[in-house]
C-alpha cells in the first residue's frame, strides 16, 4: 500500500514544486532615470515577447537611488535603470544591487562596459568628444590634453564640475596620467573657459553658435538631437555648425566613453523577471531601438547606427573599464575643486 501512497505523494509534491517554479509573477518593477517616452517602445516589445508587464517609476537618478535605499527590503524595485557608470557605481557602493549571473549579458555586452563583479551592466554607450565651430577649427585640436593649451584662452564652453559627465571625463584622464598632470590640465582648462560654467551640454553648443566660444565638450547625443530637430530652427543651425573631433585617436587611448545601464535590486521581488528584462535590453532587437531613440551608441557590436551618427564616422573609444570612472569619481571631484572648476 504504502509504496503507492509514497509514490502518489511524491508525484503531488513534485508537481506542486514545479508549478510554483513555473509560475513567475508576470511583472517587473522598473525604476527608471530615463525618460519614459524613450523606453516605452522597448518595454512594450518586452511585454509582447515575454508576457511580463513592466511597471515604471520614473524620476531623477539620485532620487531613485535614495528612494530604493529608504524603502529598504520592502522596496518593490526590481531594476534600476540609469545613466553614467559613476551613478551605477554609487548604487553598487550603497549596497542596492545584487550581482547578475547571465551568459546572455556576458555575450552581448563587452567586458569594458560591465561592472567587474557583475553588479550592473551598460546598455548604451555615450561619447563625450570635443566639438568646434568654424572658428575653433584653426586650433587643430586632437586630444583632451590640448584643452589646457594657453592659446585657447577664452575659447572653451563646458558645463560645471558638479555634472557627472565631466567628473567621469576627469576620472578617465586620471586613468591615463598622474594626478598632478591632470590637475595642471584642469587648471589650464579653467583658465581657457569663455565663461563661468552654466547650463547643460546643449547650452554650450548654443553659446558657441552665439559666438561666446569656439570649443565645446559635450555628449554627442545632445548634438545629434539638435541636428535632428528641424522644427527648432535655432538648435538645428547651432548644432549643424559644429564639427565633432574624436579626441586621442592617433596618440593614445581614444574618445572618452560612458554608458547608461542597469542593475538588479538586491531586494527585488521579481528577480528572474528583472534579469530577463536586462537581458532583453542587451539583445539585438532592443539595442537597435534603445540606442537609436536617444542617439546613443549601441553597447553591442554590429548594430546599425543612426544615420546622424554614421555621418560622424568611426572612432576609437577609450578601452578603459567604465567601472573605473566610478571608482575615481571622488578623486576627480576633489581635483576639479582644487583646479577652481566651478
Ligand atoms: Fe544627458
Amino acid at each position: 500500500m504504502n509504496q503507492y501512497l509514497v509514490h502518489f505523494s511524491l508525484v503531488i509534491a513534485i508537481s506542486l514544486l514545479l508549478s510554483a517554479c513555473e509560475k513567475p509573477s508576470a511583472e517587473v518593477n522598473l525604476y527608471s532615470a530615463r525618460k519614459e517616452v524613450l523606453i516605452r517602445p522597448l518595454l512594450e516589445q518586452f511585454t509582447q515577447d515575454t508576457g511580463i508587464t513592466v511597471n515604471v517609476i520614473s524620476s531623477k537618478a539620485d532620487a531613485l537611488l535614495k528612494r530604493i535605499e529608504s524603502e529598504g527590503i520592502n522596496s518593490p524595485a526590481d531594476v534600476l535603470l540609469t545613466t553614467d557608470a559613476g551613478r551605477l557605481f554609487r548604487a553598487k557602493s550603497a549596497g542596492v544591487f545584487t550581482p547578475i549571473a547571465s551568459d546572455v549579458i556576458e555575450s552581448n555586452v563587452p567586458k569594458q562596459y560591465r561592472d567587474s563583479e557583475n553588479y550592473w551592466t551598460g546598455l548604451s554607450v555615450r561619447v563625450r568628444p570635443i566639438m568646434v565651430t568654424e572658428e575653433g577649427k584653426k586650433f587643430n585640436l586632437s586630444r583632451y590634453e590640448d584643452l589646457s593649451n594657453p592659446e585657447l584662452s577664452g575659447q572653451i564652453c563646458i558645463r560645471s564640475s558638479s555634472n557627472i559627465y565631466n567628473q567621469s571625463l576627469v576620472s578617465s584622464l586620471l586613468a591615463a596620467s598622474p594626478t598632478e598632470e591632470v590637475e595642471t590640465w584642469a587648471k589650464g582648462l579653467v583658465g581657457n573657459m569663455a565663461r563661468s560654467p552654466q547650463g547643460g551640454d546643449r547650452d554650450q553648443i548654443r553659446a558657441a553658435a552665439a559666438g561666446q566660444c569656439s570649443i565645446v565638450v559635450a555628449n554627442t547625443y545632445y548634438l545629434a538631437s539638435m541636428i535632428s530637430n528641424e522644427d527648432k530652427s535655432d538648435d538645428f543651425s547651432a548644432g549643424s555648425a559644429m564639427t565633432v573631433i574624436w579626441p586621442n585617436q592617433v596618440e593614445g587611448r581614444g574618445a572618452h566613453v560612458n554608458i547608461s545601464g542597469a542593475g538588479v535590486v538586491k531586494s527585488a521581488p521579481n528577480k528572474d523577471n528583472a534579469v530577463k528584462l536586462i537581458e532583453f535590453l542587451s539583445s539585438d532587437k532592443a539595442q537597435e531601438i534603445y540606442a537609436n531613440v536617444n542617439f546613443e551608441y549601441p553597447v553591442k557590436a554590429d548594430i546599425p547606427l543612426h544615420p546622424v551618427l554614421q555621418k560622424w564616422g568611426e572612432f576609437n573609444a577609450d578601452p578603459l573599464n567604465v567601472d573605473y570612472l566610478g571608482e575615481k569619481n571622488a578623486d576627480a571631484v576633489k581635483l576639479m575643486d582644487r583646479a577652481g572648476w566651478k
